[in-house]
């Protein structure tokens, strides 16, 4: 049985074929490839970060989120494998090849232990700093896959990023104690990200997910969204920004959110 090749011809055409098989049309440029190289480990470091807070914490949260993390470490798998890229991702957690992550990772898993709230709010950092990173990320990027992906992981991090502030509003006792952001009335821009207990009326500022409602029942859930005043309902001369300081109705009451987290 002949096992040579035969020709020159025949074995840059097979190794063309497979080669093919890895690698798009496209090929990323330096910094498309730089960019997903560098997102896969913060992707790492968030969900390792969040792993060793839900070992010291009992908040689901964080087992939430570090599970979707998992899912956007697995996305940016798919591309390092699309398009044949060398990842240098330690399979250990809480290594990193990339200094700079590893630095971070140590640093905020040891703020993180504190205290279950300066935990909650490393997770509010982490998503802040991962929402920045790859909002630049997309800047740089033109391969429409980098884009879509990325995308997705910028969503994924402002629902991780809102599930903490609702956690961190729940876990301090302050529910309603914000700030109105830009201008208090409707337009969904002026939202308690914990629902105040039955007022109806917290202040604080969000994300644009407010009802516009300015009625509650008196006993409404804990964890959930405020509500938006209506336009016109601030007390007189309070408006952009200075529409602030509901306290807390129930501040003995700090229930653990269990239906936020996951994206
Ligand atoms: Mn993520
Ligand atoms: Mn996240």
């Amino acid at each position: 049985m002949r096992t040579e090749i035969q020709s020159p011809t025949l074995l840059l055409t097979a190794c063309l074929l497979s080669f093919a098989t890895l690698v798009p049309a496209e090929a990323l440029t330096p910094v498309e490839t730089t960019s997903v190289l560098y997102m896969k480990q913060e992707e790492k470091m968030a969900r390792d970060v969040y792993q060793a807070l839900a070992a010291r914490w009992e908040h689901v949260t964080f087992r939430n989120i570090a599970v979707s993390e998992q899912r956007h470490m697995d996305a940016i798998d798919r591309l390092i494998t699309q398009y044949g890229l060398t990842d240098s991702t330690p399979a250990e957690p809480g290594r990193f090849s990339i200094p700079e992550l590893q630095q971070l990772h140590d640093d905020l898993v040891a703020r993180g232990a504190a205290s279950q709230e300066e935990a909650l709010r490393v997770g509010v950092l982490i998503e802040e700093t991962d929402i920045a990173d790859l909002k630049e990320a997309l800047g740089v990027v033109t391969e429409p896959m980098l884009q879509r992906v990325f995308g997705n992981l910028l969503r994924g991090s402002g629902h991780h990023l809102q599930a903490f502030q609702v956690a961190l509003g729940t876990a301090d006792g302050t529910a309603g104690a914000l700030t109105c952001g830009t201008k208090c009335g409707a337009g969904g821009d002026c939202v308690a990200p914990n629902g105040n207990g039955g007022q109806g009326n917290a202040q604080g500022k969000g994300k644009g997910k407010g009802k516009g409602n300015g009625n509650g029942k008196g006993n409404g859930a804990r964890g959930g969204q405020g509500m938006c005043l209506q336009e016109g309902s601030c007390p007189t001369g309070q408006n952009r920004g200075d529409c602030t300081t509901m306290a807390n109705p129930n501040p003995q009451s700090t229930p653990a959110p269990t239906r936020r987290g996951q994206r």
